[in-house]
């Protein structure tokens, strides 16, 4: 299994020790897997270097203390141990996550006070939320029904595992026909998807939920992004007849940056075609990245 390249694959940090990926593992009774108790960050590397690193260490350490989250790595070690992982697998382009789960107290008891919280982390080759063909034409969303998971049960700031209504979601888009899901909340407004969040384009300016969803940091680059090339771009409520009557849908995220929509339920969003706007963000996204922007090499010393 290991070879003479053993984290070509992936490598993986758990139990204090690193892992080629497909032998990393994590006990059957952490709550992380049991109760979905766990918070995760997911930071990607282009070209050699990390994207926003600080800031989502940020986002990780801060959702960690809401969660009461206890672990003995600080900033410092966390950061070394991406690094390490980014360095022993090799890769240029790569999906870094880093997590924690509550781990478990001992038989018997349930008290959660009791539990010895896990730092885990992983480095796998880039992951695009779609493939090339698909991201050059657009994807085809489906609007559900299926309410994200309120505010008021998990607060959606943290990057939390309660995913069940995304992954019914899915299927309810793939029964349609179409190649992903959007979320709505309870008023029937939009929400955001499977590992992104939702922008549209109209006359000009930029719409994005402003509530009940994960503060992506694509989100928040495409606002940066937007001050740059002198885009207007409101936090709002979108319902699913306004994101229809949009001339520009796309969707953001670590797993991709900007990914145009181009049909929802299976009709064109205005001509059927890659939107002006979208095109330049995007455009002007990688080119970014490329030139260095909020990067860190992962062959710096830290
Ligand atoms: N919303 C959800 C529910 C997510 O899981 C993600 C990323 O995985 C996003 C939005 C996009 O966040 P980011 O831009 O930080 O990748």
């Amino acid at each position: 299994m290991t070879g003479d390249k053993p984290y070509k694959d992936g490598c993986a940090f758990t139990g204090d020790k690193y892992w080629p990926i497909a032998e990393a593992k994590i006990p059957i009774l952490d709550w992380g897997f049991l109760r979905s108790d766990a918070n995760q960050d997911t930071v990607s590397v282009w070209n050699g270097m990390f994207f926003r690193l600080e800031d989502h260490l940020d986002r990780f350490l801060k959702n960690n203390e809401k969660l009461r989250f206890s672990i003995s790595q600080n900033r410092q070690t966390i950061r070394q141990i991406l690094f390490e992982l980014v360095r022993r697998c090799g890769f240029q382009n790569a999906y870094v996550q880093m997590l924690v789960t509550r781990g478990r107290p001992p038989i018997g008891s349930r008290d959660l006070r009791l539990c010895e919280n896990r730092f885990h982390a992983f480095c796998l080759p880039y992951i695009w939320l779609a493939p090339e063909e698909i991201r050059n034409r657009g994807l085809n969303a489906h609007i559900s029904n299926i309410q994200r998971i309120p505010s008021k049960s998990v607060d959606p700031t943290i990057k939390h595992y309660h995913w069940l209504d995304f992954q019914m979601g899915l299927f309810e888009a793939y029964d349609a026909g179409t190649e992903t899901v959007i979320l709505t909340d309870s008023q029937g407004n939009i929400a955001e998807g499977p590992g992104f969040n939702v922008f549209m384009a109209k006359d000009g300016v930029l719409f994005t939920p402003s509530s009940g969803v994960l503060e992506g940091m694509t989100r928040r680059t495409v606002f940066e992004l937007c001050e740059m090339e002198g885009f207007e771009c409101h936090e709002t409520t979108i319902s699913p007849k306004t994101l229809h009557s949009a001339d520009e849908v796309f969707l953001s995220s670590t797993a991709g940056g900007l990914v145009p929509v181009t049909r929802l339920d299976n009709v064109p969003v205005s001509s059927g075609s890659v939107g002006k706007m979208t095109l330049q963000l995007n455009q002007s996204y990688w080119n970014k990245r490329l030139e260095g922007w909020h990067g860190t090499p992962v062959d710096d010393e830290n």
